[in-house]
């Protein structure tokens, strides 16, 4: 589903440059929860905002769904992308916007008809629990409320891949087990893949089948969660 091949990303230029990623493999399978942890500055954001382009490689190969990223012209990977929803440890959500159009935004960016736009994010607050709260701001939500949004709008493309950007590291221990069980229910009722990146070992233990730990820009360990850590 996923497959990053010899990754490396070189920030910078001249004397002044920092190695994030250096001739990093890795293969995700489709409708796995794939957790990354490491310690900050491992190369975890540089290695998920790889999968989508949003942070382009210096070297390597990025295939989704049998697709090399880095060789598409821009239009092509505009349309991959669309398949690649993607939440944020601090939502990113849109301030001046309601909750519905927050969730409403990505298919407003496409040529849906207003119908099937309403009809989509009213399943969409269901299934995140906020169909009371759709007329709402983000700053009336809480945090979890807020990634619950961001949720939502993360699938109302109907992508193929959810990716976490640590995406529960701003909320309290209740919260994230409640969001991480709402991510474990999204993967299970539409197969969706998933890859988390987090630093804490209980979000990979709650939720991931598999995990691979990530220090100085590479991959030091993978495998099952059980394997690679002893459940507590
Ligand atoms: P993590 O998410 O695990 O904390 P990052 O991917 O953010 O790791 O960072 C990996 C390394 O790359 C760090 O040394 C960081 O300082 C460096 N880095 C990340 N982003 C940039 C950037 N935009 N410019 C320069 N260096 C960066
Ligand atoms: P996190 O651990 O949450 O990823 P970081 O401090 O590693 O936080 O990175 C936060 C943001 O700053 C990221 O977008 C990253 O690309 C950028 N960043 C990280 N290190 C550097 C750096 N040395 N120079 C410039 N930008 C950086």
């Amino acid at each position: 589903m996923i497959e990053l091949k010899s990754l490396t990303k070189v920030y910078g230029k001249g004397s002044k440059t920092a190695t994030a990623l250096s001739g990093l493999n890795l293969s995700i399978k489709k409708g796995e929860i794939f957790g990354v942890i490491g310690h900050s500055g491992a190369g975890k954001s540089t290695l998920i905002r790889c999968i989508n382009l949003l942070e382009r490689p210096t070297e390597g190969e990025v295939w989704v769904d049998g697709v090399e990223l880095t060789q598409l012209p821009e239009g092509q990977l505009q349309e991959k992308r669309r398949k690649i929803g993607m939440i944020f440890q601090h939502f990113n959500l849109l301030s001046s916007a309601t909750i519905y159009e927050n969730i409403a935004f990505p298919l407003r960016l496409t040529r849906a008809s207003k119908k099937f736009i309403d009809n989509k994010v009213k399943e969409l607050l269901a299934l995140v629990g906020l169909e009371e709260h759709r007329d709402k701001y983000p700053a009336q939500l809480s945090g979890g409320q807020k990634q619950r949004v961001g949720i939502a709008r993360a699938l109302a493309s109907d992508p193929d891949v959810l990716l976490c950007d640590e995406a529960t590291s701003a909320l309290d221990p209740q919260t994230t087990d409640s969001i991480l069980r709402l991510l474990l229910d999204i993967n299970k009722r539409f197969n969706l893949t998933i890859v988390l990146i987090t630093h804490e070992m209980h979000v990979i233990q709650s939720i991931c089948d598999r995990v691979a730990v990530i220090h100085g820009g590479g991959i030091v360990e993978q495998g099952e969660v059980t394997e690679v850590f002893l459940k507590p």
